[in-house]
């Protein structure tokens, strides 16, 4: 009871921490338990110098550590997907280096967030069948790269053409251009067919996600991948409408690149569009955080935040996920992760 007192003055934003397995034997990571009183848990980051001793301490809602599965992950997770499938919209952010286990978490084929995600949709509304409702799901799958917004779901034509986002302030609904659609009716006689479909889906989206990665040296890890799920419902009997939106998104890597070692043009617009668009989602939750309707909201300063807007606002709710690795040779990206998540918090 007191940790769900604690849970609503903490409001519509929760910040994970993800500690991936260590890849040379060095842990410079310790989670700690679950403190009930504070309903929090923290980590001791080791940072150790040759002429220091010390650590310092970093608290999140909730810590996974490199034991634990993405099945305990979502787990934790599926509370805001079913927020969405009541009716509210849900933004979901993995956030860190190049390597910490962002599309791991996010995308593994068997169990990552977005294939649990379908399959308790799937699971869900057919439960909910016998109570008169009936379900559609729209699905969008874009990637944000250099400011800009391209269609990762259309694999031939007008492949590169930019899509354009479109508010409905009053009906707070956000439109995409260019950008093709996948719809699924999920009545009962369906939902076996659809959830093949869905898992084709999902295979399709982690090719998608690795072919970048080889043909365009790695542009997976320097663009943000926005994976949208807008679920309608109808209660055939009551006539109630529902509709809640889920945006799952797997940020772009957040390690810092040596500006000065950069000679390409490309590579420099790429690492200030990153690094510009990092801080600017962090900037809204902050604003977000601080509560106060008054206060400007710099939705307008990126397309991930312009997209999110409506996601991200009112009764929406927020989760940063913050993947890092606990070996010593990535501990200053670790603390940089660590940092934005405090940010957040
Ligand atoms: P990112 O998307 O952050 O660049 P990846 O998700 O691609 O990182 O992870 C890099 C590698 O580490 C992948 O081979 C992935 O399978 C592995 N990995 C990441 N996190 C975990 C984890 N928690 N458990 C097991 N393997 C992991
Ligand atoms: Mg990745």
């Amino acid at each position: 009871k007191v940790h769900n007192q604690i849970q609503e003055l903490r409001g519509n934003i929760r910040v994970f921490c993800r500690v991936r397995p260590t890849d040379d034997d060095t842990n410079i990571i310790k989670v700690h338990g679950f403190d009930s009183d504070t309903g929090t848990q923290s980590l001791t980051l080791d940072i150790k110098r040759p002429m220091t001793n010390g650590s310092v301490n970093f608290q999140f809602d909730k810590i996974f550590n490199y034991d634990e599965s993405n099945r305990q992950v979502f787990g934790e997770v599926k509370e805001l997907v079913q927020s969405a499938l009541d009716g509210h919209n849900v933004c979901i952010f993995t956030y860190g280096q190049t390597g910490s286990g962002k599309t791991y978490t996010m995308l593994n084929e068997e169990d990552g967030i977005i294939p649990s995600t379908l399959d308790h949709i799937i699971d869900w509304t057919s439960s909910m069948k016998k109570l008169g409702w009936q379900y559609g799901l729209k699905i969008k799958f874009v990637e944000i790269y250099n400011d800009r917004i391209f269609d990762l779901l259309n694999d031939g034509k007008g492949k590169h053409k930019e899509c354009e986002v479109r508010h409905d302030d009053i009906g707070r609904r956000t439109e995409l251009t260019n950008v093709i659609t996948r719809e699924f009716q999920l009545e009962e006689d369906l939902i076996e067919s659809n959830r093949r479909e869905l898992q084709e889906l999902v295979q399709r989206l982690n090719k998608v996600r690795r072919t970048a990665k080889t043909a365009m040296n790695n542009r997976s890890s320097r663009s943000h991948s926005v994976f949208i799920v807008e679920v309608e419902g109808f209660n055939k009997d009551s006539e109630e409408r529902c509709k809640g939106v889920l945006n799952l998104v797997d940020l772009a890597g957040s390690e810092r690149m040596n500006r000065s070692g950069l000679v390409d043009k490309e590579r420099i617009e790429e690492t200030k569009q990153i690094n510009k668009s990092l801080s600017s989602v962090g900037d809204v939750i902050h604003a977000l955080r601080q509560g106060s309707g008054s206060l400007h909201i710099p939705f307008r300063n990126t397309k991930l935040t312009y997209l999110l807007k409506h996601s991200l606002q009112g009764s929406s709710k927020t989760l940063m996920l913050v993947t890092v690795s606990p070996s010593n040779s990535s501990r200053n990206e670790t603390m940089n992760s660590l940092r934005f998540a405090t940010k957040v918090n």
